[in-house]
């Protein structure tokens, strides 16, 4: 019997532009093979403009990097408690024990997914209260959702607290017309292989002042003194970007806005194709939230429903995934002081990432509501 192989279609695959491979020769052509040189700075040249608000960006070897410095800035250190979001990926959290430091597990609210505010608060005040004052906040915009700005930022500014904000998916987000990335006193972004730009491998850091921002290069290159031999006073780290994965970022930046577009109408595909199946429902934007829909996510009526639905996609060649199994759950977390209000409990139990790549085409779409149509009828 023949068996034809049905195209396999991946969650969130890398989609290079017209000048990647140009500027990446470049790197080649001038032996810009080395770290820094001329597409670094352009990279963070273009990431300054896009995201405006007077960022200073330098690129760094992950996003995972960036918040690893980003907390060390923002004066994280052994024994310190920090604020976080357990609905996300375990980089968010992991960089707070490098440091030493140990998490404060925070669970979201149902309207963006993402840090429930009220238990920030609640948290910030217990941990006074037994004389322990949470070092930072570290606060996600999953999926590309901004989260509850406003809220988040004036408990952290009643308190005193500074906010990393992790926007490793929300680049091309937005707040009232303010770019993700621009809100914190560090930001952070990926370009990680499935973020909607990559560089293979590749992550920034967005500070608000340059002198942070040359202090986190400093970090970043090994802590070298001001000496003509190698002369230390620092523990550093090797967590520059290279010249050559900058090409890539560089002609990435080209196409970011018609990326975003492009995942932005795969929302809207899904969203007309299902949302009118009973049981199947979208995340959707609040007022004056703008999001990249890096994942489309939807919610099925139950865990089972969930898995003969992933099972379903994966008979047929197609890659989706869970949403974020949240930190508190985590095995390797579970002494760890959490939270919880069982929302984002219910999001891993009930939600699934559909293919959500900028490059998917109408009819791998519709091969897919295809699928849904069929398991949910
Ligand atoms: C991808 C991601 C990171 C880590 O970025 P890397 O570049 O993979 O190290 C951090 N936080 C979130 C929410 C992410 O999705």
């Amino acid at each position: 019997m023949e068996t034809t192989v049905l195209k396999k279609i991946w969650l969130s695959p890398p989609h290079m532009g017209e000048n990647e491979e140009a500027y990446v020769k470049e790197a080649f052509d001038s032996n810009w093979i080395a770290p820094l040189g001329p597409n670094v700075q352009y990279f963070e040249s273009a990431i300054e403009n896009f995201i405006g608000n007077d960022v200073h960006v330098a690129c760094l070897s992950s996003g995972t990097a960036a918040i690893h410095l980003g907390l060390q800035l923002l004066g994280v250190g052994h024994g310190d408690e920090v604020i976080c979001q357990s609905f996300t990926f375990a980089a968010t959290v992991n960089p707070i024990t490098y440091l030493g430091a140990s998490p404060i597990l925070i669970d979201s609210e149902r309207e963006t997914w993402n840090l429930s505010p009220s238990l920030v608060e609640k948290a910030i005040k217990e941990r006074l209260a037994v004389g322990k004052k949470p070092k930072a906040i570290v606060a996600v915009h999953l999926y590309g959702m901004p989260y509850q700005i406003e809220e988040i930022h004036s408990i952290a500014r009643k308190y005193e607290i500074p906010v990393l904000e992790d926007s490793a998916e929300a680049l091309g987000s937005s707040y009232k017309g303010i770019r993700c990335g621009g809100f914190g006193d560090i930001g952070v972004l990926s370009f990680n292989g499935n973020k909607i730009i990559t560089t293979s491998g590749g992550g920034a850091i967005l500070c608000r002042y340059q002198s942070t921002k040359e202090k986190a290069v400093f970090l970043a290159t090994q802590a070298r003194d001001n000496a003509p031999h190698y002369q230390h006073s620092h523990i550093g780290y090797n967590y520059r970007m290279s010249n050559v994965l900058a090409g890539i970022g560089r002609g990435q930046m080209e196409v970011l806005e018609e990326r975003v577009n492009a995942r932005r109408s795969n929302f809207q595909y899904y969203k007309e194709q299902l949302s009118s199946i009973s049981g199947i429902s979208f995340l959707e934007e609040p007022d004056g939230i703008y999001s990249n829909r890096w994942l489309t996510c939807v919610l099925t009526p139950s865990f089972k429903i969930r898995e003969t639905l992933r099972q379903a996609l994966e008979n047929e060649n197609i890659e989706s995934r869970p949403l974020w199994k949240p930190m508190h759950l985590q095995p390797v977390f579970d002494k760890t002081i959490a939270y919880v209000n069982g929302v984002s409990e219910e999001l891993f139990q009930k939600g699934l990432c559909l293919p959500s790549g900028s490059s998917l085409q109408e009819d791998d779409l519709e091969r897919i509501c295809n699928i849904v149509k069929s398991v949910l009828k």
